[in-house]
């Protein structure tokens, strides 16, 4: 047994940095993660602020060290079935789930996919366009082999079809892949699941589902992209125009006790960066942010937030909006509010709305602190009960945490709480020995 291998869950910004750090420290690495790729959501986001560095550019480079890196050993589209033991001397079953493609031989050529007859709604680009049945999560995907998804392939669902292994020059695909188990043993777990996006379709009054032009700030980041599913284009989805003008709604979901109290901590700052990138990418364009406060308390963010009033025209709206209706002739959305500052009621229609939707704990956080016997707060992030002076370490020994699945936090935060973590793993690894 290695007693100083460490399992990492969560191959997200902060898995990658703890991970490159522990092994960069001499230490075994297990990285596992659920998805097709390693990258979390820092692959979705087109810049980040308050920078505006683009981020896949800086996100990239640390995806591929981690798969280069000889400590590291990358387990993806894998998830967590149990972990036993204690500091020192856990022993976790983890489940690789089967590609139907085999790694060793996909070369990533994406010849498989193009000629794939079944269209699945694309989950990486927030439901904007479509994918096929065979799939790489993203164009930079780490790795870069494709997957087959078993509930959409034609052929896996009991059809006539086969036409990605006549395709695949390179013999990658194998239908009959089977799940397989892994047995891993490791000194210390760091818990890096990340958070999920809060479903707005309940909220009817901002009509995410039912009005065309309303969209969350997700789907806004990847319509962007220059990767994205219009090309980098703005496009308002009733009638494909540029739009003109453009309203964001802040702390949808959030501070708000219907739905979730809490602040999820990013949305100021990503609504102010994304109606700067808005105005560069259509000139002329006019955006107004509807929000309660301004939380800008970053280094360099409030200077951000006056450089988007200066410089890009951005107007900041001290209101609440109660209900987006939509003006029938031409699909614009209608927000009517009250301005809190004059305390008046209004109705102003912009081309399109973009939703800041509470961000929360990773759907997974729930089973795999279960399973790890870590303590999770009433939001369901992971409990830092045992002192403020040490935010790293859970309930549990030997099992730490970092990133977004302890509370909201940007990525900058993410980085620092993942370099914190794993040096805390070393010290508690290098105590135990
Ligand atoms: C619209 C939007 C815009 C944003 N813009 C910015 C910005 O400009 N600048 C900025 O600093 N921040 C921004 N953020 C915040 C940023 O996305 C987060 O700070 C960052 O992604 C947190 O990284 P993480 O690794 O903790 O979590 P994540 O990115 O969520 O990664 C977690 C990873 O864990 C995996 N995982 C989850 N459960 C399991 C499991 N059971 N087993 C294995 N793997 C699992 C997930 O699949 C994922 O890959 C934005 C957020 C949003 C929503």
């Amino acid at each position: 047994m290695d007693e100083k291998a460490v399992l990492i869950i969560g191959g997200g910004i902060a898995g990658i940095q703890s991970s490159i750090d522990l092994a960069n420290m001499g230490k075994k690495v297990y990285l596992v993660e659920k998805k097709p790729s390693i990258g979390g959501r820092m692959a979705q986001l087109d810049k980040t602020f308050p920078t505006n560095d683009c981020a896949m550019c800086i996100l990239a480079p640390k995806m591929i060290e981690c798969a280069n890196h000889e400590n590291i050993t990358l387990l993806t589209y894998s998830e967590v079935l149990e972990v036993q033991g204690e500091k020192g001397n856990f022993r976790a079953r983890i489940l690789k789930k089967a590609r139907f493609v085999e790694e060793s031989k996909c070369v990533g050529c994406g010849e498989c996919a193009a000629k794939c007859p079944t269209k699945v709604v694309d989950e990486f680009n927030a439901g904007l366009g479509v994918r096929k049945a065979i799939y790489k999560y993203f164009p930079q995907a780490v790795p870069s082999t494709y997957v087959i998804d078993p509930e959409h392939c034609r052929l896996k669902q009991g059809k006539k079809c086969g036409i990605c292994e006549k395709t695949c020059k390179a013999k990658a695909i194998n239908y009959e892949q089977k799940d397989s188990e892994i047995v891993l043993e490791v000194g210390a777990v760091v818990m890096a699941t990340g958070f999920d996006l809060y479903n707005v379709a309940p909220l009817k009054e901002y009509g995410w589902s039912t009005l065309p032009n309303v969209l969350t700030a997700m789907q806004f980041e990847r319509m962007i992209c220059a990767s994205g599913p219009t090309g980098g284009h703005l496009k308002r989805p009733s009638d494909g125009k540029e739009p003109a003008s453009l309203a964001f709604i802040q702390c949808v979901g959030s501070r708000d006790v219907r739905h979730k109290r809490y602040c999820s901590a990013v949305c100021c700052m990503h609504a102010t960066k994304e109606a700067i990138l808005a105005h560069e990418h259509c000139r002329g364009l006019s955006s107004t942010i509807f929000y309660m406060d301004m939380r800008a308390v970053g280094k360099g963010f409030q200077d951000y937030v006056r450089r988007a009033k200066a410089e890009y025209s951005v107007d900041y709206v001290r209101a609440r909006p109660g209900r987006i209706t939509e003006n029938e002739e031409n699909h614009n959305p209608v927000i009517h509010y009250e301005d809190t500052v004059t305390r008046e009621l209004k109705a102003r229609e912009f081309d399109m709305v973009v939703l800041s939707q509470a961000l929360i704990p990773s759907e997974s956080n729930l089973s795999v602190a279960g399973k790890l016997g870590v303590e999770l707060d009433e939001f369901g992030f992971v409990s830092m009960t045992r002192d403020v002076l040490d935010p790293f370490t859970t309930n549990r020994d030997g099992i730490f945490a970092c990133g977004f699945c302890q509370s909201p936090m940007d990525v900058p935060d993410s980085v620092i709480r993942a370099s914190a973590a794993a040096s805390k793993v070393a010290e508690a690894l290098a105590r135990g020995h």
